[in-house]
């Protein structure tokens, strides 16, 4: 019932997406030009993803009786977010495919077992520990060193659950502020850039990967996304080889995204693995625009059973997020040449939230 591979979507039948934010939207969008249906089942009822489908779901993921009968009514499962709990992905995959596996979620929640899975496939991130104490936050900083990073090891995201710490803090404190038993310390990265790879892979095992994406972030939320990133050839395909390497290990069907950090190497820039995303990811974005099929419709062929595409990408490109109060820009934004505007409907702009995205794609030049 779950095999993957058993899975053959034909145009008509519908896709079941987990959650109802902006990027369940867009999947669906994606999946709708492709000929096929999606019901989205999400717990709050503003979900922008609910504007753009014919059928919804308005239930707790822990609501048994919501699932089964999402379940009949979709013919393959997939998800928006990371955070789907174990118990909501057993009963659906009990019933349908779920693609990504949900296998995959138990590494991918977890920092600890994230870096441990990516640490044995020989690939670089930075030094990490286990923490679940104070005294094990002075052992780990004793064998890391200063300064360095504690993160919570599930729920983190965009900053959250994360803190630097630095020679002289109150180790104490830091540990009380971060409200879990469960964290790792990092080495902290000294990076030049920060980079991400957006990889497909289909059951049959086909992977295809986008070209190398920089990311710029501010208050620890992505503000600019660019396409091709600014590294040499070499470092590139370093890059889109570890992101490949990844979905091949885990046995991944669908669209990941794998957040990097470019540091100088010896003679060098090399890079290391900071975080699996199994999902598509904001800085994939500029996809929809900058090249001729975006991360979700890459995602929606793969968990579908049909051929992923192979990505053209048209020119250099630029992805602004609109974050917060950004949203009130939008009529300016409408007036610039080249820009495609994206608004995800959402109601008040909150600081933080993502409303909207911009892509403006300069076409590569002839020789
Ligand atoms: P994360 O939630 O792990 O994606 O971290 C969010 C952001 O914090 C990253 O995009 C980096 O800008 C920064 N960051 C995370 N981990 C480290 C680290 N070990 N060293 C330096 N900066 C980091």
């Amino acid at each position: 019932m779950t095999a993957s591979t058993a899975v053959k979507l034909k145009p008509g039948d519908t896709v079941g997406i987990l959650g109802g934010g902006q990027l369940g939207r867009m999947l669906a969008m994606a999946a709708a030009r492709l000929g096929l249906r999606c019901q989205v089942f999400s717990p709050d009822p503003d979900s922008p993803a609910f504007d753009v489908v014919q059928n919804a779901t308005c239930a707790e993921y822990a609501d048994v009786e919501a699932l089964e009968l999402f379940a009949n009514d979709v013919n393959v499962v997939t998800y928006e977010f990371e955070n789907v709990p174990a118990a909501t992905a057993m009963v659906l995959a009990a019933r349908r495919p779920v693609l990504p596996a949900q296998k995959i979620l138990e590494t991918t929640q977890d920092r600890l077992i994230e870096k441990d899975f990516v640490s044995r496939l020989g690939i670089g991130t930075a030094g990490y520990a286990d923490v679940s104490s104070t005294a094990d936050l002075r052992a780990a900083i004793e064998r890391i060193g200063l300064p360095a990073v504690i993160k919570t090891r599930r729920f983190g995201y965009d900053g959250k659950g994360q803190a630097i710490v630095r020679a002289g803090d109150d180790l104490d404190q830091i540990w009380e502020d971060l409200g879990t038993k469960s964290a790792i310390l990092e080495a902290f990265v000294p990076f030049e850039r920060e980079i991400s790879v957006i990889a497909a892979r289909s059951a049959s095992g086909e992977v295809e990967s986008f070209d190398v994406t920089e990311n710029e972030h501010r208050d620890h939320i992505l503000k600019i996304s660019r396409a091709p990133a600014a590294i040499p050839d070499e470092l590139a395909a370093q890059a889109r080889a570890i992101a490949e390497k990844i979905a091949t290990a885990l046995d991944y069907v669908g669209v990941l995204a794998v957040e990097m950090f470019v540091v100088p190497g010896n003679g060098a820039p090399t890079v290391l693995v900071n975080e699996i995303a199994p999902r598509v990811h904001n800085s994939g974005h500029w996809t929809l625009d900058g090249a001729s099929i975006s991360q979700f419709e890459q995602h929606i062929r793969a968990i579908a059973g049909w051929p992923l595409g192979k990505p053209v990408r048209h020119g250099e490109v630029i992805m602004t997020n609109l974050i917060g109060d950004d949203i009130l820009s939008y009529e300016e934004w409408l007036t610039v040449p080249g820009a495609t505007v994206h608004l995800y409907g959402k109601g008040a702009p909150r600081p933080g939230r993502k409303m909207g995205h911009v892509t403006q794609v300069f076409p590569a030049r002839k020789p």
